[in-house]
Formats: C-alpha cells, structure tokens, sequence
C-alpha cells in the first residue's frame, strides 16, 4: 500500500515526540508500505513566527510572512528525516518547492493549483521515505506561500490525492472523531467510520478535527482519510482511529451519527416586517454586503396580509455589524429589533436520516421531555438544527446523545 501520513503539531512537539512519531512510520515501512510523511511545525512554533513578523511592522509584507512562518515546517521535515535515518531507513526531507507544489500567490492563505509526483513517486520507488514540509508551496513566480492556519492537513490531502496514495492518516493529539464532545457526555463513542459529507458538517458544526478544506478536498479526490492518535499504539493500517470515507464505503449506516453544538451565535428577531414581495432581498442584502454570513431563517406567515415576523442568526461577533446594516435599511423603519446573544445551535447528524422517517421527531420529544424550548429549526438532508437557549447547552447535547442510542455501554 501507499500512505501518507501526517503528523501535526503536537505528534511533533519536541524531540521525544519526533522519535515516537518516526517509531509509527517505520512501522509501517516494515509492513511493505510506500510512506510519505507530512509534518506541521512543532506546536507553537508557528504562532511564535507570526508574531515576530508583527513585532516588526504589524503591516508587515505578505511574501515575508510567509517566507517566515514556513520555516517551522522545514526544520520538523529535516528532524524528521534524521530521526528515521537513525532507525536504519531511507529517507529525505522535502520542502514545497522541491516537489514541486504549486499554489496561486494569495500570500498567507494560499491553495495548491497542482503538485507534480513525478519525483517523489521516484523516491518512494526507490525504497526511500519522503518527509514533506506541510502548510507551504511555491507560486508561478518562483515565491514560497503558505496555505492557511491548519493548512498542513490540506498538504497532506492533496499529496496522497497527486501520489494516488491508499489512505492518508491523519496523527493527531485525540483517537478519533466522536459521537459528541466527550467532555459533555462521558460515554461518547469514537467512531469506526463516518462518510467524508457527515464529516464536513461535523467540522464546520464545530468538531475541530480536521482543516474543513482538507474534507473537501478527500471528498472531491476520494482519498480516505484516517484521523487517529500520535499518543496510543497502534499504527494506521491497523485501522485504530476513525475513517472518513465514501458513504458507499460504509455498511452500517446510522440514522444519526454525531450530536454537535454551536456557541457563538446570536439571534435577530424582526418584528412587524412589511410582508411585501422582495423584502427578503432588501434585508439580507446589506448583510451580504457587510460579509455577515447568515444561518437559520424563519419567516412566519403574515396574519394581517401586511407584516410579518422574521428570526435569524448571524455570528455573534458579526451581532453589532449586523444592527448597522438593518438599522441603515429604510424598509424597516417601523419594525423593531431584538437580538439575543444568549443561544446555541444543537445539531444531530447521519447519513441515515435520508431513508428514515421520524428522526426530527425524536429530537423534539427528547428536548420537550427535559423542558427545552425550541426557538428556530432548520434541516438539511442529513442534519437538523435547532436554537436554544444556551444556558441548555450541556442538558440538550446529553438528552439528544441518549435519545438516538448514541452512548456506549
Ligand atoms: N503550522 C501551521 C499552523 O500552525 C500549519 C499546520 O500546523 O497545519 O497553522
Ligand atoms: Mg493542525
């Protein structure tokens, strides 16, 4: 088989941590893989370069940013070549322009436009390990860019997606995606296997596995991807973390797969909106226009033929931007505003919900047994949301995990 693996900050935190990595892959080179590595910077590196760059000019050039924050991964790859080096196997460390990887030249959150495999998949050939520096490539102009905070899963997708690889796993400081955050609920479980589309809800739901792109991106090339532990035993081809894969791919479909929450959400309430043709438009046009990414949306049914009411959600950080723009809109001059910071969004997800009936309802009586209220819902194919008060953060996650069967024994 061929891998590529990929360990991120924490897997290379310091030296004991780079050897204990280098252990898993020379394991699998024992067992007759292919391996290429991709490493992070070691954790904390990066963040300390960032700010050195601001200690100089806060308005510092975009080019030497990234000609500065790219050196964490050079030096991690270099260590990490000698590291396997010492266990007796062959290997190189590779930068992004040695490969090369090409990305466009959006200095600091730059994306891969190709990778050409040819020489790596020579070296791979050849018996040797091939440790490439996550998070950077070069532009057309011959410049190292970065790809964005995290931007080393994306690396690691998008090499194994050029080498063609079998599965990319993903090392990382926790065993595996869960049912829900353990923190809450005790008796979440790891999950074996979760399609690459629950996932993507999952992360950008809040679940920080995994970089959201990086999902896209397996998803597109159909790379499976493994996120499991630097610190447990086990090595990726023993499959001990969870595996993220093509719904095809996974013969026990569960209705409901994980119970997510979002903080940091506000609620906008309008009441007494003319309930005229085109004032949807007129509304969410200047949040548009102010960036402000809305999320739930509610219009009720007008009683009268002439306004109505209307709830959304907006980021909470967005709350105060938000009023400006709607304050600024003269539609609305006679509708009031309340806004409401003190919310969360809930959200249970699954595959399975697109052949089964009867799971919103599930969600609803397991909230009204413990006297939640619901304030707005939305769907999706394979997801349902509800807002509620935030101060039910922990007893709405925890009813909803046991409502769908969700805890281990
Ligand atoms: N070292 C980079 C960062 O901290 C990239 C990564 O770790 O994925 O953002
Ligand atoms: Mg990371």
């Amino acid at each position: 088989m061929k891998i590529v693996v990929k360990f991120g900050g924490t897997s290379v935190a310091d030296i004991a941590c780079i050897e204990n990595a280098a252990d898993k892959v020379a394991a699998e080179v024992q067992r007759g893989n292919q391996v290429a590595v991709v490493v992070s910077a070691m954790s904390g590196v990066t963040n300390q370069l960032v700010s050195f760059c601001g200690d100089i000019a806060p308005d510092f050039d975009a080019q030497e940013y990234d000609a500065v924050v790219s050196s964490g991964e050079n030096v991690t790859s270099g260590l990490m070549a000698l590291a396997l080096q010492k266990r007796g196997i062959s290997a190189r460390s590779w930068q992004g322009w040695q490969v090369p990887i090409i990305c466009d030249d959006v200095h600091g959150k730059a994306r891969i436009a190709d990778i050409q495999p040819e020489k790596m998949n020579a070296a791979l050939d050849g018996g040797q390990v091939a440790v490439l520096a996550g998070f950077q490539g070069v532009t057309s102009d011959g410049r190292i860019a970065t790809l964005g905070r995290g931007g080393s899963d994306t690396t690691a997708v998008a090499l194994a997606a050029a080498l063609e690889a079998d599965r990319c796993d993903i090392y990382t400081d926790v065993n595996g995606v869960y049912t829900t955050d353990p923190r809450i609920v005790r008796k979440a479980q790891k999950l074996d296997r979760i399609s690459y589309e629950e996932m993507l809800e999952m992360a950008s739901l809040g679940a920080k596995v995994l970089q959201t792109r990086s999902v896209e991106m397996a998803m597109k090339r159909n790379v499976p991807l493994q996120v499991l532990s630097t610190f447990e035993d086990g090595i990726g081809s023993d499959l001990p973390g969870t595996l993220v894969t093509r719904e095809e791919d996974i013969v026990e479909k569960q209705i409901v797969n994980g119970v997510t929450y979002q903080k940091g959400e506000a609620k906008v309430t309008l009441l007494n909106v003319p309930d005229i043709p085109g004032m949807s438009a007129k509304i969410f046009g200047p949040l548009t226009d102010a960036s402000i990414n809305v999320d739930m949306i509610v219009q009720n049914i007008s009683q009268n033929g002439e306004s109505t009411d209307m709830t959304f959600t907006v980021p909470r950080a967005d709350l105060d931007s938000a009023l400006d723009a709607l304050q600024a809109c003269p539609e609305l001059k006679d509708t009031e505003i309340h806004t409401d910071k003190n919310v969360v969004k809930v959200s249970v997800i699954g595959i399975g919900m697109r052949s089964h009936a009867g799971v919103a309802q599930t969600m609803f009586q397991a909230l009204a047994d413990k006297g939640i209220n619901i304030q707005v819902i939305s769907t999706s194919e394979i997801k349902i949301s509800v807002l509620v008060s935030a101060d039910y953060t922990e007893l709405a996650v925890r009813a909803l995990h046991s409502a769908y069967g969700l805890e281990s024994e």
